[in-house]
């Protein structure tokens, strides 16, 4: 028998948790030569999750769970969930059950084929508000041409790994995690399976649309120096703009003389190169203000409590 892990983050998702656990039950009996245990990770909710868990927890002991002592962010839940996660195989899933459970044994199955991963990827976005999925899909594209690692558009954070995997995904222990990309980054074989979009199950999303586009700004930052690039290439070509101007300027003031007309349009360049350096200057910010919080080296999350499995018996 193999143990499979299943980490689970939930922030204030009281109502999905009991859900989450029934649907996956009815899925793991049927799962042939693995034993199931639940590593839930409460990021720091302030509504009854907790409670929730540890009810699931004091009936069954293939349940474990361990609480943030605040919100640390969905990625952090993961990586917490991964490092306590005692599996051979583990999988992370949301616990809305956008990830569907039924399609574990698919999952497992291309495990056993010999494959290091087996995650999901939704092939539409029916049910989201079509501006987000414009700017989602605006955002896959930007992002695959100035990464080296490749970002799949529609991949959900739903998969089955390896030991060896998680143990890779662990080792990056950066401090801004853009999961999408570890995964992606660390390498290994991965069988993507397909699946629609489903509805969530209970509670909302906790994600604005801000909140996403700060996320993708995080992973555009994460996984490519790009922009970095694109400020330098901006400042050559306004260079090479400028001297041509000048030489043209001389010339017409040594044809013409007194050529003191045109303040609006010198208005409006000063305007531009101002803009251009504040959006440059901005670019820098991004990667060095990463920088300063990677050197802080501070804690992915810190633990207030922890329970349930075999221990407390
Ligand atoms: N989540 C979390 N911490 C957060 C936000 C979300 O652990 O700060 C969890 C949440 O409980 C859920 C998963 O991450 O299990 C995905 O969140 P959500 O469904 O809100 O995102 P969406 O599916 O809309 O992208
Ligand atoms: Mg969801």
């Amino acid at each position: 028998m193999e143990l499979l892990s299943i980490v689970v983050p939930c922030y204030q998702e009281e109502a999905s948790v009991p859900i989450f656990y029934e649907a996956v039950q009815a899925v793991a009996g049927q799962l042939p030569d693995v034993a199931v245990e639940y590593v839930f990770v409460d990021d720091g909710s302030t509504d009854g999750t907790l409670a929730a868990i540890q009810a699931l927890a004091a009936k069954d002991r293939a349940v474990r769970w361990l609480s943030f002592s605040r919100n640390f962010g969905k990625e952090a839940a993961l990586y917490a969930g991964m490092e306590h996660a005692q599996g051979d195989l583990v999988a992370v899933m949301d616990v809305d059950l956008q990830d569907p459970p039924a399609l574990l044994p698919e999952l497992l199955s291309a495990i056993r084929d010999g494959w290091d991963c087996a995650a999901v990827r939704r092939v539409d976005r029916k049910g989201e508000p079509p501006i987000r999925s414009f700017f989602a899909r605006q955002f896959y594209k930007l992002i695959n041409r100035m990464s080296d690692t490749e970002i799949v558009d529609g991949a959900r954070d739903f998969r089955l790994m390896t030991r060896k995997m998680v143990e890779a995904v662990l080792s990056v222990k950066e401090y801004n995690r853009f999961s999408k990309g570890i995964f992606s980054w660390v390498g290994f074989r991965t069988k993507w399976v397909e699946t629609p979009n489903l509805p969530r199950a209970a509670g909302e999303t906790k994600w604005s649309f801000f909140k996403l586009l700060l996320y993708a700004l995080e992973g555009i930052v994460a996984f490519s120096t790009a922009p970095l690039a694109i400020a330098s290439v901006l400042g050559l070509t306004l260079c090479g703009v400028s001297g041509v101007a000048i030489v043209a300027i001389i010339i017409r003031e040594l044809i013409w003389r007194g050529s003191a007309y045109g303040w609006p349009s010198l208005v409006c360049i000063i305007l531009l190169i101002a803009g251009i350096q504040l959006f440059c200057m901005g670019i820098l910010g991004q990667y060095l203000s990463r920088t300063y919080l990677e050197t802080k080296r501070r804690p992915i999350y810190i633990l207030r409590q922890e329970g349930g499995g075999e221990d407390e018996r």
